[in-house]
């Protein structure tokens, strides 16, 4: 065996003896609390105020009602405020672990009111109230918006009740548990230290009114889409952007599916898989879409259905332009003010 042979062999026998010690170590009980201790420090470093120069858009959300991620949700934060696009189920949970500042929450933006996209409400207002938000959250979307905000209030009171009696009314004050809605209509809806954002229309029929929002902040800009096919509303909202942020359905992998469900006799998934298409945006449809925008970057969300394995991301790739970022849960944009740049981390 020559020197360098005898030097792989020691080196692998010292890994294996620390990885053998490390495992003892957490096998007893003042191991783990050292251990633990170590873990936690610094974890809340990373809730505190937002003081980035620009726009940064995190994706708490990319899925859709078909499994595999956390339901439809976009954090944009602007200066010291936090606005949500949509608050899907799970996407509190993807806000919490990446340490996004929901004291700082301002108000959810509803694209529009199917349950992918409002049944992480209560989440989101719950962990707000908690974390020290200041005002009641708002709720702004299209008409209808009162009925959901009105039930969820009424679903909570008794959980709001049993939240203040255990944390005291110093921690959370009683009236800012309760949500606030307001229905907005195409036009500038929100104006908030230089932050401006407008909703559009776009085409989910049969479901009406449906709206996709563009943000502008100190000269960079992002349009989230919602959930639409194609529209020439949204072409025309997101015209120059910075990031465009697109519903996205893959035809292919929908038919696949749709067949399989015929053949195994499941005509309730069969009928659903044949509905879908005709509602969301096609992935090759985005390519050309992002062209005749001019946008500078385009990223994808709401995947239909989301990818959970190699092969469905390829699929996904093969349809959409090079350059396309394919976002996950905690994928992040950021857009540094008075730029061209855009950085995007969690991919
Ligand atoms: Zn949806
Ligand atoms: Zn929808």
């Amino acid at each position: 065996m020559g020197k360098p042979a005898r030097l792989g062999v020691v080196i692998v026998g010292l890994v294996l003896v620390a990885a053998v010690g490390a495992i003892y170590v957490l096998g007893t009980r003042h191991g783990q609390d050292l251990a633990l201790e170590r873990a936690v420090a610094g974890i809340f470093d990373s809730v505190a105020p937002a003081e980035y120069d620009g726009l940064r858009v995190f994706v708490c959300g990319s899925g859709s009602p078909l499994p595999g991620r956390a339901q439809a949700c976009v954090a944009i934060t602007a200066g010291e405020s936090l606005y949500l696009v949509d608050a899907g189920a799970g996407s509190q949970a993807t806000m919490q672990l990446h340490g996004q500042p929901t004291a700082h929450m301002r108000a959810i933006l509803l694209t529009h009111l199917h349950t992918d996209h409002i049944t992480g409400i209560p989440d989101m207002n719950l962990t707000s109230w908690v974390m020290g938000r200041r005002e009641p959250l708002r709720i702004l979307g299209p008409a209808g918006v009162e009925r959901v905000v009105d039930g969820f209030n009424e679903v909570l009171a008794l959980d709001r009740g049993f939240r203040v009696a255990h944390h005291g009314v110093q921690l959370l004050r009683p009236e800012l548990g309760v949500m606030h809605a307001e229905t907005v209509e195409p036009g500038v809806v929100v104006e908030d230290n230089g932050l401006t954002i407008t909703a559009f229309a776009v085409n989910h029929e049969p479901i009406t009114p449906a709206f996709g929002y563009r943000f502008d902040y100190r000269g960079r800009s992002v349009v989230i889409s919602g959930d639409t096919v194609v529209t020439d509303s949204l072409e025309a909202a997101a015209r120059g952007a910075d990031l465009l942020l697109h519903d996205v359905l893959s035809k292919r992998i929908v038919r696949t599916l749709e067949a399989a469900a015929i053949e195994a006799g499941a005509s309730r998934q069969a009928k659903i898989f044949a509905d879908i298409p005709t509602y969301h945006a096609h992935a090759v449809e985005l390519g050309p879409l992002a062209e005749r925008t001019g946008v500078r970057m385009l990223g994808v969300y709401h995947f239909v259905p989301p990818p959970r394995n190699y092969l469905m991301e390829r699929i996904y790739r093969h349809d959409l332009p090079d350059g396309t970022v394919l976002t996950r849960d905690g994928t992040e944009f950021k857009l540094p003010a008075d730029s061209t740049a855009i950085h995007v981390t969690g991919t």
